[in-house]
């Protein structure tokens, strides 16, 4: 009986044994499929000509383990153009399949801190993935430089160590840093050549000033992208007849739980902070308000407080939203792709990632 129980033992360990060996050969085999697929991945490279929304980004200042900071990829035609760059933006980029060494310049809303802390990485993907030769193009109202010169200081020795490891040939001095484009807060048409068209829109984010929205225009199509703002009837009329709106959102009924629970756990401060937010963004019901106005035909919800991280809870945040407006409406996911193709008609598809 010992003997027999003995065999076993063994040949269950020699089974486990070849069983994890397995498991690396497979887990490799995967993996180097992987690496050539990302490497090659070029996801522009399949979309039809037209407008399309990659969403990069749709958390905020808020950590939220399933969504990067705001982010939002804007593709016309073959032209890449990104507006803000939140913390994890770039890493999402490149699980969607959007190169960072094709991104030919960065719009900034504003300049709140959860807008610009992706920048920098996005910038080091560009440059090392391209080769560039030139800074990357940073526009946004006036204070843009400001931003650009700081980030470039801060990233200066960095990107001496770059050059010196790779060489100047695959990462060319010249490519390092920001461009700023400063233009005033009033915005009007910032970008119009090749069939595109980006007009800049004021909208009351105060005391964040100054702060605008984004339309884009191309072959027909239309998006508007909010920044953060309370409900701006600038911003409405701006977002006539456009085909999609991603606007920010705020849900005043959930922000108030964890504010409460500060103010009954004696941290004031961050009460304050919870009650203080609720007065420079809009709720969903909001947003779905100012689409109806509009007439535009969908509404992404983006730049999503407070994070959502109780299964389930979608419906809370929303409250009243789709009583509010007929069109597609929903609580935008970070890699969402949205396509406005130049014939006509809208599909939302996921990119990328493992989910
Ligand atoms: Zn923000
Ligand atoms: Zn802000």
């Amino acid at each position: 009986m010992k003997r027999w129980l003995g065999g076993l033992a063994l040949l269950l360990l020699a089974a486990g044994v070849l069983g994890y060996a397995l498991r690396e050969r497979i887990a490799m085999a995967v993996y180097e499929r992987g690496a050539a697929r990302a490497v090659a991945a070029d996801t522009m490279a399949g979309l039809p000509d037209g407008l399309h929304a990659g969403f990069c980004g749709t958390g905020s200042p808020m950590p939220d383990p399933a969504r990067a900071g705001p982010c939002l990829a804007v593709i016309a035609g073959k032209r890449l153009i990104i507006v803000d760059a939140g913390e994890g933006a770039a890493r999402n980029l490149a699980l969607m399949g959007l190169p960072a060494g094709r991104i030919e310049r960065v719009l900034l809303t504003h300049f709140h801190s959860d807008h610009i802390d992706g920048l920098a990485p996005l910038a080091l993907q560009r440059w090392v993935g391209s080769a560039a030769t030139a800074p990357l193009i940073l526009q946004g109202p006036v204070g843009v430089g400001e931003v650009a010169a700081g980030l470039s200081a801060a990233y200066r020795q960095d990107s001496t160590y770059r050059t010196a490891h790779h060489g100047a040939a695959v990462v060319p001095p010249s490519g390092f840093g920001f461009s700023p484009r400063a233009f005033a807060p009033t915005g009007g048409v910032v970008l119009n050549d090749g069939g595109l068209k980006v007009t800049a829109i004021p909208v009351d984010h105060r005391p964040v000033t100054p702060a605008v929205a984004y339309r884009f225009d191309y072959k027909g199509r239309c998006l508007l992208v909010s920044g953060d703002t309370l409900p701006s009837p600038a911003l409405t009329a701006a977002a006539k007849g456009c085909d999609l709106l991603v606007h920010e959102a705020l849900q005043p009924r959930l922000t108030r739980v964890p504010g409460a629970a500060a103010k009954a756990a004696g941290n004031a401060g961050l009460a304050k902070i919870l009650a203080d937010i609720e007065d420079y963004h809009t709720t969903p019901e909001q947003a779905a308000e100012i689409s109806a106005a509009a007439g535009v035909k969908a509404l992404a919800l983006t730049h999503i407080v407070p994070p959502l991280r109780v299964p389930g809870l979608e419906a809370a945040f929303l409250g009243d939203a789709r009583g509010r407006f007929d069109g597609e409406l929903w609580i935008a996911d970070d890699r969402d792709l949205v396509s406005l193709p130049a014939a006509g008609g809208m599909t939302r598809t996921r990119l990328g990632g493992r989910g």
